[in-house]
């Protein structure tokens, strides 16, 4: 239920963004408008969305969170595209604050929107990461539709979570 309701408020949060109006006009996406869908597949797959958005303030991390985190039921939960794109950058490395390696995946809607998933570990060891890009089911350069696979998320320490960020 505490799932399902956090389910509907990503949904209002998404809203839907508007895109193409700077001007390139080589992007056969460019004027498309984004919809948003969940990045899971069902929502017994995660266990909470933590209220976490934070673009200006520094709450409630004492950090700027761009972003919505998804938290899995269990090891290897599939996360899926929420929306079309081609995949523009698959980088693992590790994040400066919390010091637990990541792997970021980029998927471009269009000229102006990017969207990127960053499958997060939660691991110090670098092994752990390289284990996460082996579970990730893309390559550079992959179209993707909506609710594509995108991989697994290997929860190789506690907190471990999908960041998923416009
Ligand atoms: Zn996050």
């Amino acid at each position: 239920m505490y799932v399902r309701t956090l389910y509907a408020s990503f949904l209002i949060l998404s809203l839907i963004f508007l895109g193409g109006c700077k001007g390139k006009g080589v992007d056969p996406l460019d004027g498309m408008v984004i919809t948003m869908d969940a990045p899971y597949l069902q929502s017994s797959d995660i266990t909470s969305i933590p209220e976490g958005f934070s673009a200006v303030g520094n709450a409630p991390w004492g950090i700027i969170h761009n972003g919505i985190d998804f938290l899995p039921a269990k090891n290897l939960t599939t996360f899926r595209s929420v929306s079309a794109g081609v995949v523009s950058d698959i980088s693992m490395w590790k994040n400066e604050i919390s010091l637990k390696w990541q792997v970021n995946v980029r998927v471009r809607f269009n000229s102006t929107y990017t969207l990127e998933y960053i499958f997060e570990t939660f691991s110090s060891n670098q092994a752990d990461g390289q284990a996460q890009l082996s579970y990730l089911n893309i390559s550079v350069g992959k179209t993707l539709a909506a609710g594509d696979p995108i991989g697994q998320l290997f929860t190789a320490g506690s907190g471990s979570h999908l960041h998923l960020m416009l």
